[in-house]
């Protein structure tokens, strides 16, 4: 088994000239939870579109998990576990948080799903619908409408349509953004808990979230790499608290 599960070479993406995402080679170990930082206009968000394929690079190459993603599309990168948390977690506001999770479970990874299978089929995916929404402390909002849930709930809910697919690799766009103190908490445990077993990469803001949670980060500027390695080391190199964490 290779040590990296996500590896690019030279992954570069222009828009019209204009290079938002610059020769990029972002390494992620196996079973860590990473971080990608940097300021806004970084390319963080064009790297985690890159990745899932929502994209296509100009340049580059992407490998996961043994193999070239490069050109697939984000379905099949999606069928192989490499999953971002919003991509398929469209929350349905007038369904109950229970049947979110269910409507995600029933969906293969990264397959269409049919909103009008009958109750009885959707049912058979109740007790792993439940046993999400325990790991996800949301078991008390089961039957209430996702649309009414308070906002760190419903990241709790994202959370728990994107562990649906089981994911191998999950992507997750700033977790805690938003957030009051204490639904960070609950949100940090939460991603440490579904980081067990699998590999996260998470872009987040928060450096006390980023310093507390991930084995390792790269740190983005105007579209290129400027440094990676675990938090302590690179949160002392002077060029990354010039750009970034100066403040
Ligand atoms: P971040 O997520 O780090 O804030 P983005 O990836 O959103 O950064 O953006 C990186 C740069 O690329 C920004 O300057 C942004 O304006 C530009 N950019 C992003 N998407 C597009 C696009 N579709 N067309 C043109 N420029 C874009």
């Amino acid at each position: 088994m290779q040590d990296y599960i996500l590896e690019t070479e030279g992954l570069t993406k222009e828009f019209r000239g204009f290079v938002a995402v610059s020769d990029v080679a972002l390494r992620i170990r196996r079973g860590t939870i990473h971080g990608l930082i940097g300021p806004n206009g970084a390319g963080k968000t064009t790297c985690f579109n890159l990745l899932t394929k929502f994209l296509q690079p100009t340049r580059g190459t992407i490998r996961y998990d043994g193999r070239e993603i490069t050109r697939m599309k984000p379905a099949e990168v999606a069928r192989l576990g490499l999953v971002r948390s919003f991509q398929i977690s469209a929350v349905f506001p007038h369904l109950t948080v229970l049947e979110n999770v269910r409507v995600a479970l029933q969906r293969e990874r990264g397959g269409s799903f049919d909103f009008w299978r009958s109750d009885a089929v959707l049912r058979r995916y109740d007790d792993r619908a439940r046993e999400l929404l325990a790991d996800v402390g949301l078991t008390s909002y089961a039957e209430a409408a996702a649309g009414t849930l308070p906002y760190g709930r419903k990241r709790a809910l994202e959370i728990a349509t994107t562990l649906a697919l089981d994911p191998t690799l999950m992507l997750l766009d700033e977790p805690t953004a938003g957030m009051t103190h204490e639904d960070v908490d609950r949100i940090v445990a939460l991603v440490r808990r579904v980081a067990q077993g699998r590999t996260v990469l998470m872009v987040e803001h928060n450096l006390k979230v980023v310093e507390g949670l991930c084995d390792a980060i790269t740190v983005l500027t105007r579209g290129r790499v400027l440094a990676e390695g675990p938090y302590a080391e690179v949160s002392r190199n002077p060029e990354v608290v010039a750009a970034y964490l100066g403040t």
